[in-house]
């Protein structure tokens, strides 16, 4: 019992950055716990999944092949299947819409102890569970009591496994005659102008409230043909009706972990950093010098962003 289990997930056949973020961080605690670290893969096209995760840090592949896409009781049923068969120690799952579907469902039915959106996971005879509260601003420590517990993790905290590995790939023997028929996701419908994923994009240029009105976006738009950015921003622009609600990033947009990050006008606020402090090099441009966005920046411009930028433009154009 010194396991790990981690149920990757996957959207409209894809599978989620999530995914390969559990990938490491399972990685990480079945080190810990001295164990091996399973990964498994529900409904879909479970062999192309099984393919694509089938990192370096993985032991063992299940998939189960059930359904499409998620759904709680599928989900939920086969998670508990595969942890009578397989008895680990932590149950990883990630902390996003799906995992917090089921996760409550499958701790209680295995009346286990869990601990949500995990932003760092040791064991070291015991499990401790790093959390964040009060919008980031006090980062907690959890014990966790018990031989076995389960754990869902939040996206972007854990760097993305990648290559290629050997892992034995099985065919979990899954009984799904017993599923309840208790939901079942019918569809799926883009609200609210759903046209760019900003989670997708490798180089994001986020506006803030430092673009004074509507009309001067059309600069950052420019910036953003120059250089082949996507473009996002801090919250008060899409509070504004400058953009839509897809484009905000942060605890209560979007949470992103681009190659490159450029934040114009954002002075860096806590519930803005909690979705964008996961970009691998973050830029700054930024007329205050103690703007808090220079603390976390690895490169930063002190100045007026009506300079900086068609400056900018005229270098990459
Ligand atoms: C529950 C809750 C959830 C929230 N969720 C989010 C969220 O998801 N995302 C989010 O972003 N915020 C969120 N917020 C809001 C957050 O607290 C901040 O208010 C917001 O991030 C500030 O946005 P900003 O940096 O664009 O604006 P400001 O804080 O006003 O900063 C503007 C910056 O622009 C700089 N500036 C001004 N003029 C220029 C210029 N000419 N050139 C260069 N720089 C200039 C200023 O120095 C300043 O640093 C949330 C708040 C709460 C309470």
């Amino acid at each position: 019992m010194s396991d790990v289990l981690f149920v990757a997930e996957h959207r409209r056949g894809e599978l989620r950055d999530v995914s390969y973020e559990g990938i490491t961080a399972g990685r990480e605690l079945a080190d810990e716990l001295g164990g091996d670290f399973h990964v498994a893969v529900v409904s879909g096209g479970v062999e192309a999944f099984a393919e694509s995760l089938n990192t370096p840090e993985v032991d063992a592949i299940h998939t189960v092949d059930a359904g499409e896409e998620f759904d709680h009781d599928t989900y939920t049923a086969a998670t508990e299947a595969l942890h009578a068969e397989i008895d680990p120690a932590a149950l990883v799952l990630p902390n996003s819409v799906n995992g917090l579907d089921y996760a409550p469902a499958v701790a209680d039915e295995l009346g286990l102890p869990y601990a949500t959106d995990a932003v760092g996971i040791e064991y070291d005879g015991g499990l401790t569970v790093t959390r964040e509260m009060y919008g980031s601003k006090v980062e907690t420590t959890v014990d966790v009591a018990g031989d076995q517990f389960v754990v869902s993790i939040r996206g972007g905290e854990w760097a993305a496994a990648s290559g290629a590995g050997d892992a034995e790939v099985s065919a979990f023997d899954f009984d799904e005659s017993g599923v309840a028929d208790g939901s079942r996701v019918q569809g799926f419908e883009e609200v609210g102008g759903g046209d760019v994923d900003i989670g997708d994009a490798e180089f994001l240029v986020s506006i803030g409230r430092g673009i004074e009105e509507e009309e001067n976006l059309d600069l950052i738009r420019d910036l953003c043909d120059a250089t082949g950015a996507t473009l996002s921003s801090s919250r008060p622009i899409v509070d504004n009706g400058w953009l839509p609600k897809n484009r905000q990033v942060g605890q209560s947009g979007k949470q992103v972990t681009p190659k490159v990050y450029l934040a114009i006008g954002i002075s860096g606020a806590v519930q803005h950093v909690a979705g964008m402090k996961g970009a691998e090099t973050i830029i700054a441009i930024n007329s205050d010098p103690n703007a808090p966005i220079f603390d976390i920046a690895d490169y930063g411009i002190v100045g007026d962003l009506f300079d900086v930028v068609p400056a900018l433009i005229e270098q990459f154009d």
